[in-house]
């Protein structure tokens, strides 16, 4: 047997089932047509916000970075709740505007943006978060031939990164950002050449679930303004102080304390020097918005046994859900949370492994999870499927699809 991770707080059973938004499994199963699909609790996603609003300081803004997630009646509910959205593509751009969010609220990350990515976020106002010499030089020349001030913030690859963080992404050398010694050549040069200069992005790591080392890494990241601003001699517009915050998903995760987090933040944000007054911060998250707000389910197609091991055959897998089965981003495989849908209120009976359809051994989506008996037509959920489930797996690997979504 191997543990499973903890079930996110939150889901309760009606009439013995996994409810979500208050409907049950097999009914929402029902609604949608057929399995395998995605559900996403309004309710979760709402408290969640709610509740980080509440332990962060006021000044501090919050950004949804969509990359996790960008269902569109998702984003749109999302547009109501949170103050900006990071988007990481052209596409996601695109997404972000269908579901409403102005481009005055948009900021847009990530290397390789190509020149017609460039030229549709000046164009539009769009804040860029510049990763590179090359590109703000792009990014001044197509404003130039547009007629429109780009609005260029500069990306900054600081030096250190977010310690127990599950993917780095600063410190040492890194395709994100500008390292930080050569920020302020750069942001003269963006003044001179007469564009609108926005501040800085400073992202060190995510899926970080100890807050001593998110309270590090926001004091290392105020630290690193401060300097860059007395380099620079003008204070920045706009702070993205990255995020990181991060979401149980294995045996032995604690929630992060978000509590402790906002009151260090705060702390910091009394101690800054004058300078800094007028600056606007902000976090960019993602999977800490939405992730425990998603549920994956998926039928039972065939229950077979091996050798004495219960092999659990759904119409799902790795295609929808390729961070349950361990293959992205995690070096050792571990059990997501997960129940039998249908069966929410009914004590664990038998170990078994749930695998899904796909013909290749990397598609187990629980490996000897201690759960009630299940047969073919029994749903089971795979929890914290809200980030990183179906726009993050290979939904056409072996010709199988995407899931069906549905925000409720
Ligand atoms: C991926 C990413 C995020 C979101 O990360 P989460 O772990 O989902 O919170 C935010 N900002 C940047 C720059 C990213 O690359």
């Amino acid at each position: 047997m191997k543990a499973i991770g903890p079930i996110p707080a939150g889901y309760k059973a009606i009439d013995g089932e996994l409810a979500i938004g208050g409907v049950t499994a097999s009914a929402l199963a029902r609604q949608a047509g057929d399995t395998p699909l995605f559900v996403y609790s309004t309710d979760h996603l709402r408290q969640r916000v709610a509740d980080l609003r509440a332990a962060m300081p006021q000044r501090l803004a919050i950004h949804y970075a969509m990359k996790g997630n960008p269902f569109p009646p998702l984003l749109t509910l999302m547009n109501g709740l949170v103050d900006g959205f990071d988007v990481a593509s052209g596409g996601e751009l695109e997404l972000a505007l269908a579901a409403g969010v102005d481009a005055s609220r948009i900021s847009f990350a990530g290397p390789g943006k190509r020149d017609r990515e460039l030229e549709r976020a000046i164009s539009l106002g769009v804040t860029l978060n510049c990763e590179s010499e090359g590109e703000v030089e792009r990014a001044i020349a197509i404003g130039v031939k547009l007629g429109s001030t780009p609005q260029l913030a500069v990306r900054v690859n600081p030096s250190f990164d977010l310690k127990g963080s599950g993917m780095k992404m600063g410190g040492g050398a890194k395709q994100f950002g500008v390292d930080a010694e050569r920020v302020p050549a750069l942001v003269k040069r963006i003044v001179a050449a007469g564009a609108q200069w926005r501040g800085f992005h400073i992202y060190a790591g995510s899926q970080a679930l100890c807050a001593d080392a998110i309270i590090a890494m926001q004091a290392q990241t105020l630290a690193l303004v401060e300097q860059l601003t007395s380099a620079i001699g003008e204070p920045p517009r706009h702070v993205n102080l990255g995020g990181g915050f991060g979401i149980p998903y294995f045996p032995g995760d604690e929630p992060l304390d978000i509590g402790a987090v906002g009151a260090a933040l705060g702390e910091a944000f009394d101690a800054l020097p004058a300078v800094l007054t007028d600056t606007h911060f902000c976090i960019e998250l993602g999977r800490y918005l939405v992730g425990e707000a998603g549920v994956y389910l998926t039928r039972i197609v065939d229950r077979k046994i091996s050798h004495g091991e219960i092999f659990l055959v759904t119409d799902g897998g790795l295609h929808h859900q390729l961070a349950a089965s361990g293959n992205f981003g995690t070096v050792i495989r571990r059990n997501y949370p997960v129940t039998i849908a249908n069966k929410f209120d009914v004590a664990p009976q038998e170990v078994v492994s749930i695998v899904g359809c796909l013909c290749t051994p990397l598609d187990k989506l629980s490996d000897q999870a201690h759960l009630p008996r299940a047969d073919v037509g029994d749903l089971v959920a795979i929890f914290c499927a809200g980030a990183y489930g179906a726009s993050a797996s290979p939904a056409n690997f072996l010709g199988q699809g995407p899931a069906r979504e549905m925000l409720v």
